[in-house]
């Protein structure tokens, strides 16, 4: 990415024991420590436990929305801690109900998701090479282009080959990381537009929403918010301006769950298009993000939910299914996933 390249993640997994033996779990993950957001692992598990898990202690399990509350009205800003907390109550109240989360979110309209998968080695002849192994794999038709650290017209030119290689069936993204200005954005989007690539991804600085605005007024190819996107007041505050034409919503950036649901129907009220985002997450994370997507009447631009797939080791039992160019959301009760201790344990930071 414009703003990191990672070799390892730190998955933050929380853990929420209740008094009816029932368990719930959720993630928080971040990109690159502090490089893309304001939350680290650490801080997240800091404020967690000094601040966050001592205000649940006590509370009635079964009422997440009222736990929720409390922890928001005391808590300012951590997001991605909330989120976690929020994934966690709702996984162990899902099972408690013994219903698949996505059916206490306001339930499924979808069992699989389209799954894009990131090109960001920035070798042209190699990425072409990755996006092709990946269509013979099926797992993959949708490729996100990580660009934005190399001067634009380079960046044009590796984008271009690719889409020239690969074809009219797969579809072809980019995401510049909020690295341009606005002039190499009018350059940079017209050409890609030109060559037809489907979708921009936060081609200016999130702080910028009249230069977002400005662009997709200007050109016909879509443009979308990620990082500019931090839950529901930021989505009102887009859709009623008309700044772009697609969300990225992610579970942790919104916040939370139910935070991320509103997002999404704000989306849906407005007109405005949607992609399930990631963190990277892990598993964990994964499956909270597909059980929330599951629930979109819309999602033109299908997910990016791959993070399982970048790491090297599993911590669930059983690993989320990909197939089809689909992951299938989980099914069972809960988030539907089961965490194998021992290997947590094995994995744990020390
Ligand atoms: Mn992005």
């Amino acid at each position: 990415m414009s703003v990191a390249t990672m070799h390892a993640q730190t998955l933050v997994l929380v853990r929420v024991a209740c008094d009816d033996g029932i368990e719930g779990w959720g993630e928080a993950t971040t990109i690159g420590g502090l490089n893309y957001g304001d939350e680290s692992p650490e801080s997240i598990k800091v404020n967690i436990d000094t601040h966050i898990a001592p205000l649940l202690v006590g509370m009635d399990a079964r009422y997440v929305a009222k736990a929720m509350a409390k922890i928001r009205k005391v808590i300012q800003g951590n997001r991605f801690a909330k989120c976690a907390i929020e994934t966690a109550l709702m996984d162990a109240q899902a099972r408690r109900l013994g219903i698949p989360l996505s059916e206490l979110l306001g339930g499924r309209l979808r069992d699989e998701l389209p799954v894009a998968w990131t090109l960001a080695s920035g070798d042209t002849l190699k990425d072409i090479a990755e996006a092709e192994k990946m269509l013979a794999l099926r797992r993959h038709r949708i490729f996100k282009l990580k660009i934005g650290l190399r001067p634009v017209t380079d960046d044009i030119a590796h984008v271009l080959a690719i889409k020239k290689a690969l074809g009219d069936d797969v579809s072809i993204r980019v995401d510049v990381n909020q690295a341009w200005s606005e002039l190499d954005a009018v350059v940079g989007i017209a050409a890609l537009e030109a060559g037809g690539i489907d979708l921009i991804e936060q081609p200016l600085r999130a702080e910028n929403m009249a230069g977002m605005k400005r662009l997709t007024d200007r050109f016909s190819v879509a443009i979308m918010a990620d990082e500019a996107l931090h839950g529901p007041l930021d989505a009102f505050a887009m859709a009623t301006q008309g700044t772009v034409d697609v969300f990225a919503v992610k579970i942790t950036q919104s916040g939370g769950l139910i935070p991320a649901l509103r997002v999404g129907s704000i989306a849906q009220l407005a007109g405005i298009s949607l992609y399930g985002g990631t963190m990277l997450e892990g598993s964990v994370g994964t499956a909270a993000a597909a059980h929330v997507f599951s629930t979109f009447g819309e999602l033109r631009f299908g997910t990016e939910l791959f993070g399982p797939l970048l790491l090297t080791e599993e911590i669930l039992v059983e690993p989320l299914v990909y197939k089809d160019f689909m992951l299938q959301v989980p099914n069972k009760p809960g988030l539907g996933v089961e965490i194998d201790r021992q290997k947590l344990q094995a994995l744990r930071r020390k």
